[in-house]
């Protein structure tokens, strides 16, 4: 690629490494002209499935609606970046495995719980309450029941 310093039709590659959870591939570059250096991100483009929401309508994928939602749930918890980076990743490899034009927004929401599962129990809770919007108590408390056992679970 041209540098963005001096337009120079050629640069070096002189590290490259994978990035999020091996999806994108970061270069580091030097201009052979005027020695300046610049990163570029390399990712697969891929098309993502739409959404149905509840009320039928349809949506493009947001991948920043998604990781505000998962951050609304993990608020002032003890969960690090790279594994919220790491739970939107395998969320999106899941949309794509269905190879499907379009996922119900609920099947998001449930891989969604499956992630925060796994990361925080309490974010689990704070999702599922909202999403499921339980209906009444019982439903709520067979939930964390469900949450305390994780090993007998683990459809
Ligand atoms: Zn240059």
């Amino acid at each position: 690629m041209h540098c963005p310093f001096c337009a120079h039709p050629d640069t070096k590659v002189i590290d490259s490494r994978l990035v999020a959870d091996g999806e994108q591939i970061r270069r580091r570059r030097e201009c052979i002209q005027c020695g300046e250096r610049f990163t570029t991100f390399e990712t697969a483009e891929l098309v993502m499935p739409r959404v149905i929401k509840q009320d039928g309508t349809r949506e493009p994928f947001n991948e920043d609606k998604l990781r505000s939602g998962i951050q609304r749930a993990l608020e002032k918890r003890p969960v690090s970046v790279e594994a919220i980076e790491a739970a939107i990743t395998h969320i999106k490899q899941k949309l794509r495995a269905t190879g499907e034009r379009e996922v119900q927004s609920r099947n998001v929401g449930e891989w969604v719980m499956t992630e925060l599962r796994q990361l925080d129990q309490v974010a689990y809770v704070r999702f599922a309450s909202v999403y499921r919007s339980f209906k009444d108590l019982d439903e709520f408390r067979a939930e964390i029941e469900k949450i305390s056992t994780p090993a007998e679970d683990a459809s």
